[in-house]
């Protein structure tokens, strides 16, 4: 065979493709047929294919890269990590330096008394051992049927058997035998979609009392832990009503229930704070992370456990953990990408800058004829697609179907906007310039009027009288 370089046609790339290549969550017959965009390379906030065709990635890629693309510091870090200490494990009786570098800059970055970190190689392992952790945890202080994790129906916590169980994507729980036993799963406060007539007030409060009901119901010594993210992304940007929050806090406390804050996605500034535990309020005893860590450069994740969790779990051997756990190359990729968050103050750019600018902007997207509500929190937003934004309608069509129109106009257009059902949503880069989000909304209105004019010509929208 010939070496497969950049070089080769893109239809050449695209066969060999299509004949090895599985890509995650996608029909790979199909997308054989049609053959896969090939990215070649990436600088700031864009993306370049194989025909040399600029793409705007508003998901930075999978909501990770935080920094933005083409940061030689990284690559010059890996790269001298690799010369000096390519691998070595942390088990036993052995550490090393960007493992302990690392994990002591996370501690100092996380709010509270969270400072100790059990790392792993991204967001799906992170949350498999925060399950195994939290029933460690209860099991060490002499209660091991405390044991029942409380999740979401429609949360995304990882494709692992453990983090798919614990996430409550439908499609995901009907293939291959989950989920594992002892997890449970309450209601997502999406008030767009199922509000009815409750105020957002009324229903953020409605969806957390399910919290207190699911407890009530299995019993109180039955149930170790509530996982949750601070706004849930690719259950498709679900901002939670102002009441949510603080009732879930309360009911945990109440309770004596750990709260578990998935921030893969909603940590290292993406909410215009550190972790989105702080733009919402709450006082996690567990934060997963992963993602922004390391601005997606290299495969990172952990668990971040509270001073008292640390010291239950460190009372036994804690029979768990990866060979890539704290790996020297990537924790030295993170503890960069981390200075460059720091130094160039990335989070404060969020919260000063770019999504005040962006918030502005995106809520006007409510007035585009097939867009009911349009949600921010930071540099993370969605908009629900409607044929009748008054009354809230969906659409007749199955769902996704909309959503799929309008992400394939986007990919068109040369902008990567991601669709989660009807719902679009966008996760940029959080150095994204003023100027690079004009040219974001210029293409996300070009699309929406595009996808609209295909919908009504398909009969699942009434054309405006
Ligand atoms: N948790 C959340 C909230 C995520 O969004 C994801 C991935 O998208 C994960 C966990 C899983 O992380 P990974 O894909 O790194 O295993």
């Amino acid at each position: 065979m010939s070496t497969i370089t950049n070089h080769l046609p893109t239809a050449q790339l695209q066969a060999l493709d299509a004949a090895h290549h599985m890509h995650p969550f996608s029909a790979n017959g199909a997308l054989g047929k049609e053959g896969a965009r090939v990215i070649t390379r990436a600088e700031g906030v864009y993306l370049t294919d194989s025909e040399g065709e600029e793409i705007l990635d508003a998901m930075a890629g999978l909501w990770c890269v935080n920094i933005g693309y083409g940061r030689d510091e990284l690559a010059e870090v890996a790269a001298r990590q690799m010369r000096e200490l390519p691998y070595y494990n942390t088990f036993f009786k052995t550490t090393h330096v960007p493992a302990i570098a690392l994990a002591a800059k996370i501690a100092e970055l996380a709010p509270g008394d969270l400072n100790h970190v059990f790392f792993a190689a991204g967001g799906s392992e992170a949350n498999d051992t925060n399950i195994r952790l939290v029933r460690t945890y209860w099991a060490e202080k002499g209660q091991p049927d405390k044991n029942i994790i409380i999740s979401r129906h429609n949360a995304y916590h990882g494709s692992s058997v453990g983090s798919a169980s614990l996430g409550g994507m439908a499609g995901m729980h009907a293939q291959g035998g989950i989920p594992i036993p002892n997890i449970h799963h309450i209601n997502q406060p999406n008030w767009w979609a199922e509000g009815g007539s409750m105020s957002p007030e009324e229903f953020g409060l409605a969806r957390a009392r399910e919290l207190e009901e699911a407890i009530e119901e299995l019993g109180e010594n039955r149930v170790a832990a509530f996982i949750a993210e601070p706004v849930q992304g690719a259950g498709g940007v679900i901002v939670a009503p102002d009441t949510y929050w603080p009732e879930i806090q309360r009911i945990c406390d109440k309770y004596d229930i750990l709260l578990i804050a998935d921030e893969v996605i909603c940590g290292f500034g993406r909410t215009g704070n550190w972790f989105g535990s702080q733009t919402v309020g709450i006082r996690p005893d567990i934060m997963t992370i992963a993602k922004g860590l390391s601005s997606g450069y290299a495969p990172i994740g952990g668990s971040i456990v509270s001073d008292e969790i640390a010291e239950v779990i460190g009372g036994t051997e804690f029979n768990h953990g990866y060979t890539y756990s704290g790996h020297p190359v990537a924790a030295a990729v993170a503890l960069e990408n981390l200075r460059i968050l720091e130094e160039e103050k990335i989070v404060e750019h969020v919260r000063d800058v770019a999504a005040p600018y962006l918030k502005e902007k995106w809520e006007a997207l409510a007035d585009h004829p097939l867009v009911g509500e349009a949600k921010i929190v930071g540099m993370m937003a969605s908009i629900a697609l409607t044929p009748d934004k008054a009354s809230r309608a969906k659409f007749a069509s199955d769902p996704g179907t909309v959503g799929y129109i309008c992400r394939d106009r986007c990919f068109a257009n040369n902008l990567i906007m991601r669709h989660v059902g009807d719902r679009m949503i966008i996760s940029p880069p959080l150095v994204l310039t003023p100027a690079e989000i004009d040219e974001m909304l210029v293409r996300i209105h070009k699309s929406l009027d595009e996808a609209q004019a295909e919908i009504i010509a398909q009969g699942l929208m009434k054309a405006a009288s």
